[in-house]
């Protein structure tokens, strides 16, 4: 065991050990070190990546005296594989390590106890990042950070790419021992979760609804909120008296929701959604909410979702529903340029009391072009509204509290909106709220992400027609790179494993790819595919049922995909029956699909098969489907068959999109179980606009969930029954 003391030895006054400094190189070395610690020691982990290694960590340390787990090197020491960190004791810190290219084997990646019995308190988890540590099967559930005991702080840390379902943080208030716990969550980068496309995606939950009337009194600060957009709920707060200060939440889908518990304080913070889609603010229910200063702008969300919503509730409420907002202050709070703001929401026969005893005061509320984004579903004569100002706006359903004239906004050195005229200075947000600086967050020593460019990135690589030359570039290529097909006929004997983001390309001339497997393109974790200008066809697949132009993994996938087709050919896909143009498996799951000015033509199975999450478990297969500009002739199945079944309301999508497009005789094999040219089971937006439907199968639409809202105008229907809108 390698064992040494630091060369300035630290000798701590009125104590008679010595603290020491131990570099361990092999997991042994470890196990046999950390039995040993007292007060002030530290247990240094040697550089290099450290694989299946479930690190317990316990001990005594004292006030200003911790024992401390640290590496050599931070950001050097990797650790990976089948691994996670259970600590329990006192006086704890871990710090520097990297959690990289792996799972944990437990349920838990780095957890504040050791047993139910055996937890950590006055412990610090710092500068540790948890980069896509995530379970290979996407609806396996764990969580990264479990909290428990009290008094624990977790700060300057970087999650990021949490996409198996399971929060990726929690505070746990499930014994004494963790009730009233005082934590504190600080500085840390949370950075983009993708859409998980079902319940349990939410980024930091306090407490469960079974404890939710117990305080916790845990402060969250200065943390920042990176596109968080796994579900409907960035943060769910489930218990009482806690602090949420000064965070900065960007383009990050969902909202921070006062799920149970009372007595919370939600003061300081700045979301700035800029205009994407389903970004939200803060959702109040219960007792003794206190809402200020809060600054939100450009957050599109609607419903539950939206930029700001105050929730009606439900008589002598179960713990797990939903609590009357009582005594709510919600004052000198700024929503600028946002969509909605819901009154007295979720109003129905069950949630049918309405809010009480509660202030609205002092919010300046601001759109540019004037229109009214408030939406008062019940009586909310229990709201008192004081001297808000409003911009203008013609038709608002609320007058008294409100001053509604013009106003003039000016962005300042901040980056925040503020009236330009003196007489508002004391409406929304305070001059002085600090926006938090994002360096402060996480270790500076783990890039945060940019962008996500997926095509058109790298270099353009260009290839003549020839056996497999297609197979070949693409399986060179770079992620981002183009490869550029020369015109001419493509034959592809393998299929084409794409596990990074490629465009495929025809810019000269005609160029027609044939295959003989059952795929042409497989996407693998990892992979996106945009086609252009070229033509697919089916004449060289082999005569079996089921092949597929392109389809998915057909095990889970937990990265996100998009695929693009655009100005595209596809053509006899029919060597045999069930002959998609995507097939796309279970827990598998698109960020987008889009087809756009393309055409098919012959196709004995659907173009795009999304119908295989049939549990009613509220999953399905993909965000965002667009087809537009295209036509479709002579197809057996459906064009889109999508299914999202159950009753869970956590997720946004899915959304479909059909415009200024043509069918003809779509739906009409013997093989189409739905019966529909379109079938959408569970979409929650849809639009469906200027196309022309000839001898097809009708549109069949089934609303199950949520407030669906569905768009079909300007379409022509020859030979093509009516659409059937289906409500559950
Ligand atoms: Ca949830």
């Amino acid at each position: 065991m390698t064992r040494f003391t630091l060369a300035a030895l630290t000798f701590i006054l009125g104590q008679t050990g010595l603290a020491e400094t131990l570099l361990v190189g092999t997991q042994e070395e470890y196990e046999n070190a950390v039995d040993a610690l007292e007060p002030g020691d530290t247990i240094v982990l040697a550089n290099g990546e450290w694989r299946d290694f479930e690190i317990l960590f316990t001990g005594k340390g004292e006030p200003d005296n911790p024992i401390t787990l640290t590496a050599e090197t931070k950001g050097e020491v990797v650790i990976t594989g089948q691994s996670n960190l259970r600590m329990a004791g006192e006086y704890l810190v871990v710090s520097g390590l990297v959690f990289r290219d792996g799972y944990t084997p437990t349920n838990t990646v780095i957890s504040f106890r050791r047993t139910r019995g055996d937890l950590a308190y006055h412990s610090r988890v710092t500068e540790t990042v948890i980069d896509r540590f995530n379970n290979p099967e996407r609806q396996e559930t764990d969580f990264w950070v479990m909290m428990y005991g009290k008094h624990n702080r977790f700060d300057h840390n970087h999650l990021v790419g949490k996409s198996n379902a399971g929060v990726t943080m929690a505070v746990r208030l499930d014994s004494e021992e963790s009730q009233q716990n005082h934590h504190r969550i600080d500085h840390n980068y949370f950075g983009p979760r993708p859409v998980l496309g079902s319940n349990g995606g939410e980024t930091l939950r306090i407490g469960t609804s079974q404890y939710s009337l117990t305080d916790s009194f845990t402060v969250v600060e200065n943390n920042f909120f990176d596109r968080c957009d796994g579900e409907l709920e960035i943060i769910s707060i489930k218990s009482g008296r806690n602090t949420l200060r000064g965070n900065l939440f960007v383009e990050s889908r969902g909202t921070l929701t006062f799920r149970h518990g009372n007595g919370n304080l939600v003061e300081n913070n700045v979301f700035l959604g800029n205009g994407v889609d389903h970004t939200g603010g803060i959702r109040v229910i219960n007792f003794d909410q206190v809402v200020r200063n809060n600054y939100l702008e450009g957050l599109t969300g609607h419903r539950f979702g939206g930029a700001f919503v105050v929730m009606n509730g439900v008589p002598d409420s179960p713990l797990n529903r939903y609590f009357q907002v009582d005594n709510a202050m919600i004052v000198h709070n700024s929503i600028i340029d946002s969509d909605h703001i819901e009154l007295a929401a979720g109003s129905d026969e069950e949630r049918s009391a309405t809010p009480v005893n509660s202030v609205f005061g002092s919010n300046l509320i601001h759109n540019e072009d004037g229109r009214n984004i408030i939406t008062v579903h019940d009586n909310i004569s229990g709201i008192d509204f004081r001297a808000n100002a409003l911009n203008g706006v013609e038709d608002s359903p609320l007058s008294d509290g409100f001053d509604n004239s013009g106003i003039e906004l000016r962005r300042a050195d901040n980056g925040l909106l503020y009236p330009v005229d003196d007489a508002l200075a004391d409406v929304g947000v305070s001059r002085d709220l600090q926006v938090l600086d994002r360096t402060s967050t996480g270790v500076s020593w783990y890039p945060k992400p940019g962008a996500d460019n997926r095509f058109g990135t790298g270099e353009t690589i260009g290839i003549d027609p020839g056996l497999d030359s297609l197979t070949d570039a693409a399986a060179g290529a770079s992620a981002g790179d183009v490869i550029a097909m020369a015109p001419g006929e493509y034959l592809v004997t393998k299929t084409i494993v794409v596990d990074r983001p490629l465009t495929v390309q025809a810019t000269e001339g005609a160029v027609t790819i044939e295959f003989e497997r059952t795929a042409l393109f497989e996407l693998v974790d990892g992979g996106s595919l945009k086609l252009d200008g070229v033509t697919i066809s089916g004449r060289a697949a082999p005569d079996v049922a089921g092949n597929s132009a392109i389809r998915t993994s057909r095990y889970s996938m937990l990265n996100n995909y998009m695929l693009v087709v655009e100005n595209t050919t596809v053509e006899d896909l029919n060597t045999n029956h069930s002959f998609n143009f995507f097939t796309l498996a279970k827990h598998t799951f698109a960020d987008r699909i889009e087809i756009a000015d393309s055409s098919f033509t012959d196709v004995t199975g659907h173009i795009l098969e999304m119908n295989r999450e049939t549990e009613d478990l509220g999953l399905y297969n993909g965000e965002y489907v667009s087809i537009t500009g295209s036509s479709f002739r002579n197809i057996e199945g459906a064009i889109a068959d999508i299914y999202r079944g159950g009753t869970d309301e956590s997720t946004f999508g899915p959304h479909f999109e059909l415009r200024s497009s043509s069918l003809d005789s779509v739906g009409n094999g013997s093989r189409n179980k739905s019966e529909a040219s379109v079938r959408l089971h569970g979409v929650q937006d849809t639009d469906i606009v200027d196309n022309e439907f000839v001898g097809s199968q009708p549109v069949r639409v089934t609303h199950i969930v949520g407030e669906p809202v569905t768009v079909m105008s300007r379409n022509r229907f020859d030979g093509t029954p009516e659409p059937l809108l289906n409500e559950i």
